[in-house]
């Protein structure tokens, strides 16, 4: 079989590629690089840089944050908020312990002020009527988690039918009706932005309450995001980061062998674009479902059936865990 053509990777144990090095899949590489029989791990990368959807801009005079920007939650059980005080990389608002303990339930804090699009400023009243409206809906889409039966399919459509409701029983003129649903649509653009969506008609209503809300009124970097999965990147032996290698296919459940390890089979073999092909013991899938399912699952071994099982079985996809090296 062709080779990686790469240098043996580090540690003597079992050997483990972790596919993704984005924030996910650094996070996974120190966890492995805390174990005591430290596994021979590679990171398979498929651009130049690690880091993946947290990437901060510095090109234009100060730090632009391209991907993510928030800490949501900054608190001692948010695992990147540990990781960016053990590091260094927050300031001392962040880190205090009064910023630590604002409960905000996920909800957005008030504009001090509002203004029409014509320039007419609108009552703080009439807008903290509204939000505590919308708020108020918002946490009653969480109740539908473990219920058998969701009243709607989405979110969104389940907050348009409670407002339709709540607006039949409004008894004030045209004009403040019309406002106070201009509030509404904006409380809801707000909402897309915090779920990451354009609109709220996508995100499912049953699963809403699996997010986990934290305390900790949310804060950014000071020196940019990027400065957190740089340091986790360094953090790692050398050698461990292989990029620009785009894996292709992943082959389970087989009996691999190599050149270099003659009489030893692997149980998994990763293929990459450019031909390489890596065999393991093990693999840490973490790159997003999107391409997961629209370019390798169309790929020979990538069904979504094969998806469903390498999740249960043989990877998981991991969530970075607090583990600074
Ligand atoms: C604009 C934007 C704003 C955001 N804002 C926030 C925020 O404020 N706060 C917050 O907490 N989160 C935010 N997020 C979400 C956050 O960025 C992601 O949840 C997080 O970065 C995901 O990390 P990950 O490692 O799981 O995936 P990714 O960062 O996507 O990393 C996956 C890596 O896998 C690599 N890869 C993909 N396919 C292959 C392949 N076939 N072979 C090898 N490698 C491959 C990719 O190049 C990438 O480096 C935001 C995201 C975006 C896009």
């Amino acid at each position: 079989m062709e080779s990686s053509g790469i240098r043996e990777a580090p540690g003597r144990g079992p050997r483990v590629l972790v596919v993704g090095g984005g924030i996910a899949g650094l996070g996974a590489a120190q966890r492995l690089c805390c174990c005591s029989a430290l596994p021979s791990l590679r990171v398979l990368e498929a651009t130049a840089r690690a880091g993946g959807r947290i990437r901060s801009e510095r090109s234009f005079g100060g730090v632009v944050e391209v991907g993510a920007h928030w800490i949501h939650g900054p608190s001692q059980s948010n695992p990147v908020f540990q990781l960016a005080a053990r590091y260094g990389l927050l300031g001392e608002k962040e880190l205090s312990e009064e910023n630590q303990l604002v409960e905000t339930g996920g909800h957005v804090g008030l504009p001090s002020v509002t203004y029409t699009s014509s320039g007419g400023s609108v009552s703080l009243e009439l807008v903290a009527e509204m939000s505590s409206l919308f708020y108020s809906l918002i946490d009653q889409t969480r109740e539908f988690l473990h219920s058998a039966e969701a009243p709607a399919p989405s979110v969104g459509e389940y907050l348009k039918k409670q407002i339709r409701e709540h607006v039949a029983s409004w008894a004030e003129g045209e004009g403040t009706k019309m406002l106070k649903l201009a509030i509404l649509n904006n409380l809801f653009n707000v909402e897309c932005c915090v779920s990451g969506t354009h609109s709220m008609d996508l995100v499912a209503l049953a699963p809403f309450g699996e997010y986990t809300v934290l305390p900790g009124l949310d804060c950014t970097f000071p020196g940019g995001y990027q400065g957190l999965t740089d340091r986790m990147a360094a953090s790692l032996p050398t050698d461990v980061m292989v990029f620009d290698k785009p894996v292709k296919t992943i082959r389970w459940n087989g009996s691999f062998q190599e050149a270099s390890a003659p009489g030893e089979a692997f149980p998994v073999l990763v293929e990459c674009e450019d031909g390489g092909c890596f065999p393991a013991h093990h693999v840490i899938v973490t790159v997003p479902l999107g391409p997961a399912t629209c370019s390798a699952a169309s790929s020979p071994g990538w069904s979504p059936s094969s998806w469903r099982r390498c999740r249960m079985r043989t990877c998981s996809c991991l969530s970075p865990r607090c583990s600074a090296g």
